[in-house]
């Protein structure tokens, strides 16, 4: 995986695949989690493995001691097929997972190249598999910058993950509103005027040259008490680039470090409003060209899969609340295939009809399902075989609610249009 920005879609598969694993949990302390960072060596990892291995030999319970050396092997032989680590690292997690009941373990094995280099070297075994890491990465990605301003001072902070750091504070020197006696009332109002500006002007600079080099910045929230900070948002203070990159502006009620922790507490809300923001946007260019009837829009997946397959899909959009499957049926007599689209809480029902059911070909009663892919994996993959943009929406907006309810999960603006 190249340097570059993760696609929504790589980070809802990413997220849960993560999800899954966390969930599973082995019969006994025998899960295996391992990571190994970039620029580690192959061969050292598999020599620790190799003592874990000795290691394990001792452990008394039968069944534990045979999962665990099991897994321990499994994860030796993923290892064996690299010369060196890629260049983010390796995750793998292996173990025998119970599949319906105790005695029904099955060992799984899951290799995960993080979206990001991993900075932890380590071998666990537990009884569950140790995501956290990852998980913390896919966390930790982007860097906000917040921006506390008043009249009396401005505080400049970057959040990343949890890690919150204070980078400057700055004090504006601007005088009270009121008046020391004598001065002129004009004069006065005109020199804090001034001050302000300056003021004002120093903040600006600080931040363009605090937040515009930083890696993976996502954006500015502004903040401060009262109307300041609007001033200073309407004035041509930050650059242009830094301007374009306020994500929101909110009321605190502090400008200092007490301020920025008012952010960070409402940092997710924050953070999911403008993964909101991205989500209309995208669903509200769709509905217009639907408003406008210009033909570059399509919806349901029949007619999606279509479009896709003719490499006519410029973004697919995709409700991360489908639940749906692609199920390939396989005849065992003659080889006859064919795919259905199913509810997932309608697998087991699929499976249990089939059972007698002849095939459409030959008549032997010996279909099965060879094949159940979540239907967003299974047309995301044509997505990225045609270049398209993939965007996953959530339930959450109301637009990620009506492309699930009014047009079936499932939608698409075109590169061309489609001939009817
Ligand atoms: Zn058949």
């Amino acid at each position: 995986m190249s340097v570059r920005t993760k696609t929504s879609l790589e980070l809802f598969r990413l997220k849960k695949t993560l999800n899954t694993l966390a969930k599973k949990e082995g019969r006994g302390t025998e899960l295996i989690s391992m990571y190994v960072p970039p620029g580690k060596q192959i061969s050292d990892a598999i020599n620790m493995l190799r003592d874990e291995y000795g290691t394990a030999s001792n452990i008394k319970s039968t069944t534990t001691r045979k999962n665990v050396m099991d897994a321990i092997v499994k994860v030796q032989q993923r290892l064996k097929l690299y010369k060196e680590p890629p260049p983010n690292g390796l995750v793998i997690f292996c173990g025998a997972i119970p599949q319906n009941g105790p005695g029904s373990e099955r060992i799984e094995t899951y290799e995960i190249e993080p979206p990001e280099p991993i900075r932890v070297y380590l071998y666990r075994c537990d009884a569950r598999f140790h995501t956290e890491y990852l998980q913390e990465m896919l966390r930790e990605k982007e860097v906000y910058g917040i921006l506390l301003v008043d009249a009396s001072e401005a505080t400049l902070a970057t959040l990343q993950g949890r890690r919150l750091e204070i980078i400057r504070n700055l004090n504006s020197g601007v005088p009270g509103k009121t008046r020391a006696g004598g001065q002129s009332a004009r004069r006065y109002e005109r020199l804090r005027d001034m001050r302000l500006q300056e003021y004002f002007t120093r903040v600006g600079q600080h931040a363009n040259e605090a937040f515009l080099p930083l890696e993976n910045f996502k954006g500015l929230i502004l903040g401060g008490p009262g109307p300041t900070k609007l001033d200073f948002e309407k004035g041509d203070y930050l650059n242009y680039m830094l301007k374009d990159k306020i994500l929101d502006v909110i009321d605190t009620a502090y400008v200092e470090e007490q301020g920025v922790k008012e952010v960070v507490e409402k940092a997710p809300e924050i953070m999911r409003k403008i993964r909101y923001i991205e989500e209309k946007k995208v669903m509200q260019q769709f509905l217009y060209e639907i408003g406008h009837d210009t033909g570059l829009v399509t919806y349901g997946e029949e007619d999606v899969r279509r479009a896709l397959q003719a490499g006519a899909v410029r973004i697919l959009l995709l409700s991360d609340e489908l639940a749906m499957s692609r199920v390939t049926l396989k005849c065992n007599a003659c080889g006859y295939q064919e795919q259905r689209t199913v509810k997932n809480q309608e697998l087991v029902s699929l499976q249990q009809s089939l059972s007698g059911q002849p095939c459409p070909k030959c008549k032997a009663p010996a279909l099965a399902v060879a094949e159940t892919q979540d239907l967003i994996d299974d047309l995301a993959q044509i997505a990225e075989y045609t270049n398209a943009e993939v965007e996953v929406i959530s339930g959450e907006t109301e637009e990620g609610q009506m492309l699930k309810n009014s047009f079936g999960g499932v939608a698409a603006i075109l590169r061309f249009k489609m001939q009817g």
